[in-house]
């Protein structure tokens, strides 16, 4: 028995074995590696001998595709010849049933050489902790998975009810697999088999929109074609290189952003984008042109917040580029994407409808003057590519002229400004809100995560040249990233920079763990030399110390407002279903001024007595009946 570099134990193999750890073999006659350890975990019991007759396999549930039968035949030549395989992993359950998870071909050799034991880690749980494990066990060790046996690790999980509701990301995480394979694996799943998508996520139901009830299209984005799907890969993984580069390798970092950028030309032109912006923009971005349905819908969410009534959105893929939106877990199964052939979760793009005001003017509700229409809620009227057509303003206008309701602005971007002549006369109606969660004083990190927008300065300047011109102004500080706006310090210095521009509210919410939205960030902050902040940022990722970020968050810009005299005008938005149980008692402690959303609302409220949860919250399959989108605060 040989050690590989990393310490697993090694043996000579075929050549159809996967290199996973370093160093040369000295048997075999291909002499490739076979090695074990990242699979393992290091608190697992020493190997033991298993009786080969109590071992059952994982039939129809194992993810290899197919068993290699050369590859069995070789091992068990060489089992016959004496030579030492790793251990196999076994699950055992309390009754004492066994089941092979990893190492389904030493098992099968094993078989063919009628031994009577197998050496193998045993450890406790049943088949289905053996399925889990299994489904991504060969990803890093071991036979190299083929791109027919990570289909079918993926739909090992689609086809089980429970594993398929925990949607399309946690399927990819658990096989190790990409996004889009995982995603292409479930809609396959999904249209083939209509009858077992019932559980109201994926089959059409009914919504309400502007009073009517409407029977919701079944949202399921077709796959990508392969090749689109494998320059994407290229472009990230270009992009992942470049995020780990040495200091002080310019070159190296140079010929990376120069292969990142060329890839993501060639995957606008494969796609048809509409155009390409480069100009001023961090992130160059492939536009792409849609059609959406529907004008001004009704937002319960951000009734709930206190913002608006209603809502309108302009594109699918907001230009802004921020690291942390919501935008993509909340729409990513809207079919548009399929049809256009984008990853809704890439970046580099963006998706806009130029005639957004002729839509708005078509298909508007009754509103009166207590209603507010927001502009926008998924995504940023003012984008630079909505800029491109003069989306943001045209809206304002059709809104101003063609309804008496109330106008509320979010926006990333300092031009606004610009457009706010088209609201003359009708300054009373309009609030403007430029999105600031970051202090001015860390403009570094606002160029990180949010590559395309404004700088803060530019922004808060914005906020109050509107506030001049007489009209009312807002604030949004979302997201307060950890260690960037979450002490008492930033959250002082924001407060007084939005209060200085004459706010009359300031909203205020964390960094939402959803979809991509932390590792995202994490890798922004990395790649713009931001250690220490992408490092808060990955550790928040585990779900019980967001739960705490975010409490302390909401504590102590509590404690900053009042002590600011500002308590008055603060409204904090918390996702309740996302506080564990003992962070609920603090949050509670804070009154009225924390506004709890999502399904878990009447839990957190009563500290987790109710039975039910309130509706609401985020709408992984698009929401909206108009398919424009879930209602979500994007921004
Ligand atoms: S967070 Fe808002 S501004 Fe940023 S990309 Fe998303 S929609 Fe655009």
């Amino acid at each position: 028995m040989k050690k590989n570099n990393n310490g697993g134990q090694v043996a000579a193999n075929t050549s159809t074995e996967a290199a996973a750890g370093a160093g040369a073999p000295s048997e075999g006659k291909t002499g490739v590696i076979f090695a074990y350890g990242s699979a393992f975990k290091a608190d697992w019991p020493e190997p033991v001998k298993v009786m080969m007759e109590k071992i059952g396999t994982l039939g129809a549930n194992h993810p290899r595709d197919q068993v290699d039968k050369d590859i069995v035949n070789e091992y068990a030549e060489r089992m016959k010849d004496g030579a030492e395989f790793p251990p196999v992993v076994i699950f055992r359950d309390r009754d004492g049933l066994e089941w092979v998870a990893d190492g389904c071909h030493r098992y099968e050799a094993a078989k063919m050489c009628g031994l009577a034991d197998i050496k193998a880690v045993v450890v406790e749980g049943g088949e289905r902790d053996a399925i889990l494990f299994a489904v991504g066990a060969n990803a890093e060790h071991g036979m190299r998975r083929t791109v027919a046996d990570k289909r079918k690790a993926v739909t090992v999980l689609v086809q089980d009810k429970e594993w398929r509701g925990r949607g399309v990301n946690w399927i990819a995480q658990q096989c190790k697999v990409s996004w889009d394979l995982a995603k292409s694996v479930c809609a396959e799943y999904e249209r083939a088999h209509p009858e077992e998508t019932e559980d109201g996520k994926d089959k059409a139901k009914k919504c309400k929109r502007n009073g009517k009830e409407y029977l919701q299209k079944s949202a399921v984005s077709k796959p990508l074609p392969a090749h689109i799907v494998a320059i994407g890969e290229m472009r990230e993984l270009a992009c992942k290189a470049r995020a780990v580069v040495p200091e002080g390798d310019a070159k190296l970092a140079e010929s990376l952003d120069r292969v990142g950028s060329e890839l993501h030309e060639i995957l606008g032109k494969a796609t048809g984008a509409k155009c390409r912006m480069a100009e001023g923009l961090q992130v160059p971005l492939n536009v792409y042109q849609h059609k959406l349905v529907g004008g001004i819908s009704a937002t319960p969410e951000f009734e709930r917040k206190g913002l608006a009534t209603h809502a309108v959105n302009v594109g699918l893929g907001c230009g802004h580029q921020c690291s942390y939106c919501s935008s993509p877990s909340l729409r990513c199964r809207l079919p548009a994407y399929g049809e256009l052939q984008i990853n809704p979760y890439g970046s580099g793009f963006a998706v806009i409808d130029p005639k957004s005001a002729d839509r708005i003017s078509k298909d508007k509700p009754k509103l009166t003057a207590d209603n507010t229409v927001m502009l926008s809620t998924c995504d940023d009227a003012w984008s630079p590519e909505a800029r491109k057509y003069g989306v943001g303003r045209k809206c304002m206008e059709v809104l101003l002229k063609e309804t008496t309701a109330r106008v509320r602005v979010l926006t990333k971007s300092s031009e606004v400004k610009d457009d706010l002549d088209v609201a003359k006369g009708s300054e009373g109606r309009v609030m403007v809100g430029l999105s600031t969660g970051i202090p001015c004083s860390r403009e570094d990190v606002a160029k990180a995560v949010e590559p395309n927008a404004s700088s803060i300065k530019d922004r808060l300047q914005a906020l109050k040249q509107a506030k001049d011109q007489g009209f009312g102004t807002y604030a949004m500080l979302c997201p307060c990233l950890p260690l960037v706006a979450d002490t008492e310090a930033a959250l002082t210095v924001m407060f007084k920079s939005v209060n200085d521009c004459g706010v009359s509210d300031i909203w205020l919410e964390p960094v939402n763990a959803r979809g991509m939205a932390l590792k995202n960030t994490a890798m922004a902050l990395r790649l713009a030399g931001l250690k220490a902040e992408a490092d808060a940022v990955d550790a928040i990722r585990k779900e019980e110390v967001w739960s705490k970020y975010a409490a302390a968050l909401a504590e102590t810009a509590v404690k900053v407002a009042e002590a600011m005299g500002l308590a008055d005008k603060l409204h904090i938005l918390l996702y309740a279903d996302k506080i564990t149980d003992p962070d609920r008692e603090r949050v509670k402690a804070l009154g009225d001024t924390v506004i709890l959303l999502g399904k878990d609302t009447a839990k957190a409220k009563d500290g987790g007595n109710s039975e039910a949860g309130d509706e609401g919250g985020e709408t992984a399959d698009g929401g909206k009946p108009d398919g424009n989108g879930a209602d979500e605060n994007a921004a």
